[in-house]
């Protein structure tokens, strides 16, 4: 480039410049020809600068357009005091161009990036086709680079505490999560398949065979299943394994990193994130007791309750027989919610059923124990305070009840409380509040399979002291087995690992897995298991949701670079498409009728 190459980047000129000499290069973000003078706020990774021409000087300047990418040359100087811009970091300059050139035309863009505001009208595929263009936007690079610096502190972090990088295949044999695989034909065996792996689950703990005893790697993961807003089919997750620990030993390594990471990165980006503190911990049963689920928002509280006691007698036939044939009564507060209209309450009641309820009960404290709803006629002056003693109801206050099953009405309660929360605006967006979901249950029934699956993957180890159950009652064998939760959403699993030969044909033979099909897809790590296995245990934080976390973006596709999107589709790529004749009939491959 030579003369070309710049002497300074966009975004660091100020006052104190007024009368250098500058060469700059970037993109034309904003152009505005007003006939006796020229505007063109020029835009690198920095950040933006006004550039004035005067046209007189520049007959060819219409070439100027939105992003065509220019070298200038120019002078500095001071903005008159009227004209200073507040709202930019250089808004106190202008640069006066003496000479640019053209380094990169631009043709006319399919959106316009000069406008973060409109961005939201731009259909998401077509901003994903034109990556490259959807980039440019200063904040998409900051997404990117708060993204770069998670990654990078994480790699330091865990060099500091001894554990080192290992890069395991891509194309390799299938290790299931519980999704589909991906798979790649074999050229020299056709019928033969490599399976992308969903996790480095088993390489990670042949490391620990290998005597690694402390591994991580930024790990690309490959799963085919279907997509949400914070699914895609590849994505990314800090793999770590340590041998010789227990489960404590991987809950302190991973909050202390996370937190110390998190909070550097916070920090750095001046993000509007207060600093992530100590993780509280529940157990499986607690957090499904107080919260419905597995991975609570614990940003607020409104914990259920559970009045299937003071219902058991009910005069309501609903809550009644619920109780009789071995269903729960639980229920939410919602606070405030005795003003609800009935529509409203409808609506309530409406959401309930989406999710499974049969119906929703309401009762309604207008004051201490004056109740109003659907079920106030059998609630006596008694059962209203035992109700507000359990639901810690105010006046004013609203209670939603399900009589059902226990899972059912967790799963509809749940789903309310964040309906609730979101309504009453009880989440504080600046909090990112973390939890652990400790002693998960091994394996979960799969009444679709007809048989016992497990609830985080195969190599999970159960509890020593519960596994007397193996053979009567699997549902109860609790696991070493431990969630991330952040703000609702689960950010990472992991799990004390089998390391024993018989115990893991044992568990094998639990999840219907037979001898044959245990050798076919397991021999390699059960006959590893057979050359002095360390005890050893790990988990995978996703990177991708950590960096949603911190940017504030539900949509995981605003923090990757080149996403899928629905049906994995990768309309820049133009991606999956089709192959040449040949490259099929190398592959043996031939397509059914
Ligand atoms: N392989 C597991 C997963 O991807 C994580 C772990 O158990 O370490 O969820």
């Amino acid at each position: 480039m030579g003369l070309l190459q710049r002497t300074k980047v966009c975004g660091e000129l100020r006052s104190c410049n007024a009368g250098d000499e500058v060469v700059l290069n970037g993109w034309a973000h904003r152009v505005r020809d007003l006939g006796g003078v020229m505007f063109v706020d020029l835009r690198d990774r920095s950040g933006l600068v006004q550039l004035v021409l005067d046209p007189s000087a520049f007959p060819n300047r219409a070439e100027i357009r939105s992003e065509t990418c220019l070298a200038v040359t120019g002078k500095v100087r001071e903005r008159a005091e009227e004209t200073k811009n507040p709202k930019m970091e250089t808004g106190d300059v202008e640069v006066v161009v003496t000479g640019y050139t053209v380094l990169g035309p631009s043709k006319t863009l399919p959106f316009p990036l000069n406008d973060e505001d409109q961005m939201v009208n731009v259909n998401e595929d077509l901003r994903i086709k034109y990556r490259y263009l959807d980039l440019r936007r200063p904040s998409m690079y900051r997404r990117l680079a708060i993204r770069s610096s998670l990654i990078n502190r994480i790699r330091r972090h865990m060099e500091e505490q001894g554990f080192i990088e290992v890069e395991t295949p891509i194309i390799t044999k299938s290790t299931p999560e519980g999704a589909r695989d991906y798979l790649v034909p074999y050229r020299l065996e056709p019928g033969k398949f490599y399976a992308l792996p969903q996790s480095p689950q088993q390489y990670k703990q042949l490391l620990m065979v290998a005597g690694i005893e402390r591994y991580f790697q930024i790990a690309k993961c490959f799963r085919d299943e279907s997509q949400r807003a914070d699914r895609q089919p590849e994505f990314t997750q800090l793999d770590l394994e340590m041998s010789f620990v227990v489960q404590e030993d991987v809950l302190q390594l991973t909050e202390g990193m996370l937190r110390d990471v998190l909070n550097a990165v916070i920090g750095q980006f001046g993000l509007d994130k207060d600093p992530v503190e100590t993780f509280e911990r529940l157990t499986f049963d607690e957090s499904m007791h107080l919260y419905g689920c597995d991975k609570p928002d614990l940003r607020f509280g409104l914990q259920l309750f559970d009045a299937s006691d003071a219902f058991a007698d009910s005069e309501f036939g609903v809550f009644r027989n619920a109780v009789e044939s071995g269903g729960v009564i639980r229920g939410v507060r919602y606070p405030g919610g005795a003003g609800l209209s009935r529509k409203e309450v409808g609506q309530l009641e409406e959401f309930a059923r989406e999710f499974g309820a049969k119906g929703l009960a309401t009762l309604a404290f207008e004051s201490e124990n004056d109740v109003k709803g659907s079920i106030a006629k059998f609630v006596s002056a008694d059962k209203a305070a035992e109700l507000r003693k359990l639901s810690g109801a105010e006046p004013g206050d609203l209670l939603c009840m399900v009589a059902d099953d226990y899972a059912t009405a967790n799963n509809v309660l749940y789903r309310l409380r964040l309906e609730i929360g979101e309504r009453c605006g009880l989440r504080n967006p600046r909090e990112l509040k973390f939890c652990w979901v400790v002693d998960f249950p091994l394996v979960e029934w799969d009444a679709e399979a007809g048989r016992w699956s497990p609830t985080h993957h195969p190599f999970t180890s159960p509890k020593e002291e519960d596994l007397v159950y193996l053979d009567s009652d699997p549902g109860r064998i609790r696991a070493d087995c431990y969630d991330v939760v952040c703000n609702g959403t689960e950010m990472a699993s992991g799990s004390i690992r089998i390391h024993r030969t018989d115990i893991q044909a044992r568990i094998f033979k639990l999840l219907g897995i037979d001898e044959k099909t245990q050798q076919d897809r397991f021999g390699h790590i059960l006959e590893a298991f057979s050359f002095g296995a360390p005890p050893h245990g790990g988990i995978a934080p996703g990177i991708d949701r950590l960096a949603m976390a911190l940017t504030d973006t539900e949509n995981i596709r605003e923090v990757i670079a080149f996403p899928k999107v629905g049906n994995g589709y990768d309309p820049l790529m133009d991606a999956p498409s089709t192959v040449d004749a040949q490259q099929w009939a190398e592959l043996g491959l031939r397509l059914s009728k």
